[in-house]
């Protein structure tokens, strides 16, 4: 049963829909069974297998395990790291060349769709977090990594490629350090955790902190910021800094409503960072009205917006088929 949502979507009426979601991720594969108001029903995990065979067995299991669990799933939501295109998966995580993963699952009548994992992440937090009632939102993690799941006018913004979100390697210093992508200069090799990691070992190394006997881990150094170390803080706002560039240029480029935040370096450092990152914001861009959020759905997001990807999907045919 469909009822039209005030802004002309729609919605399937009720919470008993449920949806089987699998996260692949680069250590873990994760499945869940989601209702219609984004609750989890039932989650598990267990190591990720390495083969592709092997991945696909593993994915097979986990949703005959949500079917016992949910006989009436209406779909399968996979979000894996990696561009997506109608040929298949391309991920260095997994090693997968257009990998046809939807082809090997061949789950017969049950739908199943793939989706990258920013962009999980971000439809997660505009259907069931922080981003409810949002339209344009950027979805940002910064971790090992630097990356962004991008919503423009309600819907995943996948670009003519399905690449887009690969804000990680805006080339923010020419003569920057060398990133893993060939170029220099990129966003994430200054404002990643793993650059903050980096400068962590390069100021214990030089004797920032001549009383301590080992080097600080980034948890460290955010809890001796919090009690008052000012080279500590100086290290977690130099971070901030090179995150609120980034996060500048992006307001400047979508004008979003929101930048939701995750990521380990935000999530742990978020209170240390949060009103800086917004003066910066308000300073370096046109946007004066962007709010800047810490996610709501922490690891889950994913599970969560591959789910709402099924079910956004079912919406759609539903609409066509009904001719409402
Ligand atoms: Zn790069």
């Amino acid at each position: 049963m469909i009822r039209r949502r005030p802004n002309g979507s729609l919605r399937i009426k009720g919470t008993s829909v449920t949806a089987a979601s699998i996260d692949l991720g680069g250590t873990n594969l994760r499945w869940a069974v989601v209702d219609g108001a984004g609750k989890v029903q039932y989650h598990r995990r267990l190591p990720r297998p390495r083969e592709a065979e092997a991945i696909v067995v593993a994915i097979r299991t986990a949703i005959t395990e949500c079917r016992d669990h949910s006989p009436d799933l209406v779909g399968v939501g996979i979000s894996v790291a990696g561009i997506i295109t109608e040929r298949g998966i391309t991920s260095t995580n997994l090693d997968w060349h257009e990998f046809p993963l939807v082809v090997a699952l061949a789950q017969g009548d049950l739908p199943v769709v793939v989706i990258n994992d920013m962009a999980a992440g971000a439809l997660g937090e505009l259907d069931f977090g922080r981003a409810r009632g949002l339209s344009n939102v950027i979805y940002l993690t910064i971790s090992t990594g630097v990356g962004a799941g991008i919503i423009v006018d309600g819907e995943v913004y996948r670009g003519a490629n399905g690449m887009a979100g690969e804000v990680g390697h805006m080339v923010v210093d020419l003569n920057g350090l060398l990133c893993s992508c060939g170029r220099r200069g990129c966003w994430e090799m200054i404002a990643s955790g793993t650059a903050h990691h980096r400068r962590i070992r390069e100021a214990y190394a030089s004797g920032t902190w001549p009383n301590l006997n080992h080097e600080p881990t980034p948890a460290e150094v955010t809890e001796r910021a919090r009690e008052g170390d000012r080279a500590a803080r100086a290290l977690v706002m130099r971070t901030a800094r090179y995150v609120g560039i980034g996060v500048s240029n992006l307001a400047n480029l979508y004008d979003p409503q929101a930048v939701i935040f995750t990521g380990g370096f935000a999530r742990n450092n978020w209170d240390l960072i949060r009103d800086y990152l917004k003066n910066e914001v308000r300073e370096q861009s046109f946007s004066q009205n962007v709010q800047l959020l810490l996610t709501a759905l922490g690891d889950d997001a994913g599970i969560l917006g591959a789910a709402s990807l099924v079910f956004r999907q079912r919406e759609k045919a539903a609409a066509c088929g009904g001719g409402s």
